[in-house]
């Protein structure tokens, strides 16, 4: 596989397209964003911690029949994935109430929410990643019915898949946010998984283990994450 030219520079990772059209390389950068990007900063080792952690859990995915972009590991801090068309949906389950929800709802942080919530959000810093809906989805051709029921489909089995692995190692699954594209007219799980799209708490303390470290200025960001993949099995060396 031959690596080409740079097709996107994103905040955290980079697309390079390769010699085969349906395949890309994703590059992990160390670079971390908050706010939608209004803070930027580098935290050492966060490219390769983020890439070794979304190829373990897009592996546990594909062990349990969800259908991802995820091919291989490349180096510390790359990956080659399919070429998805992305779909510019963000979806997002909760099983506690944090984030947007505590501020947007006046729900209050922690408490439980039985059955877990679906939500939408527009893909769009500019906009601020608006909460949407599938009626707006389906006008303005951001994704059609058929996936849209799709894509809640996979969410909700992506929670119950790795609620279970984090529970294993004493962490609670707060809530998360996936990416879908279509490949081959098949909806396929892209982008990432890793602390920097959800949220992670420790079973017995409550303390915050994903990016509410870095958006609150806690420290020990990275440390973490490494904390976490230690808890649940992935390989950092
Ligand atoms: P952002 O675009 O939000 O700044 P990133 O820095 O993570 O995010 O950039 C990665 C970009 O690559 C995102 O726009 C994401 O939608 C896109 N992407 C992720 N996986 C794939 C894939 N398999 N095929 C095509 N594009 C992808
Ligand atoms: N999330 C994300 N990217 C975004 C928006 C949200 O990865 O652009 C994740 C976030 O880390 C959390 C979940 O989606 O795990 C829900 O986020 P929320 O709506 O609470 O927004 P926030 O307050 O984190 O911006």
């Amino acid at each position: 596989m031959e690596k080409r030219q740079e097709l996107y520079a994103g905040k955290a990772k980079s697309v390079f397209a390769t010699d085969d059209p349906d395949r890309l390389i994703l590059h992990f950068r160390d670079d971390t964003s908050a706010f939608d990007g209004r803070r930027m900063e580098s935290l050492a080792r966060k490219g390769k911690v983020n890439n070794r952690f979304n190829a373990f859990i897009m592996g546990k995915l594909a062990e349990a029949g969800i259908p991802t972009h995820f091919e291989e590991l490349l180096s510390d801090t790359e990956c080659v994935v399919k070429n998805l068309d992305m779909l510019p949906v963000e979806c997002v389950v909760r099983n506690i109430a944090a984030g947007s929800l505590v501020k947007t709802l006046g729900v209050e942080e922690g408490s439980e929410l039985d059955p877990p919530t679906f939500q939408l959000f527009l893909k769009n810093d500019e906009l601020h990643d608006p909460m949407i809906n599938e009626s707006l989805a389906e006008t303005f051709g951001w994704a059609t019915p058929e996936q849209l029921a799709e894509m809640k489909a996979l969410t909700f089995r992506v929670n119950e898949v790795l609620k279970q692995l984090f529970a294993d190692g004493g962490l609670l699954l707060v809530d998360y946010k996936l990416e879908f594209g279509v490949f081959q007219g098949q909806i396929v799980l892209g982008d990432e998984f890793s602390p920097d799209g959800c949220r992670l708490w420790d079973a017995e303390t409550r303390e915050k283990l994903d990016k509410d470290r870095f958006r609150q200025g806690l420290g020990g960001v990275i440390e973490a994450y490494e904390e976490v993949g230690r808890r649940i099995g992935v390989s950092f060396d």
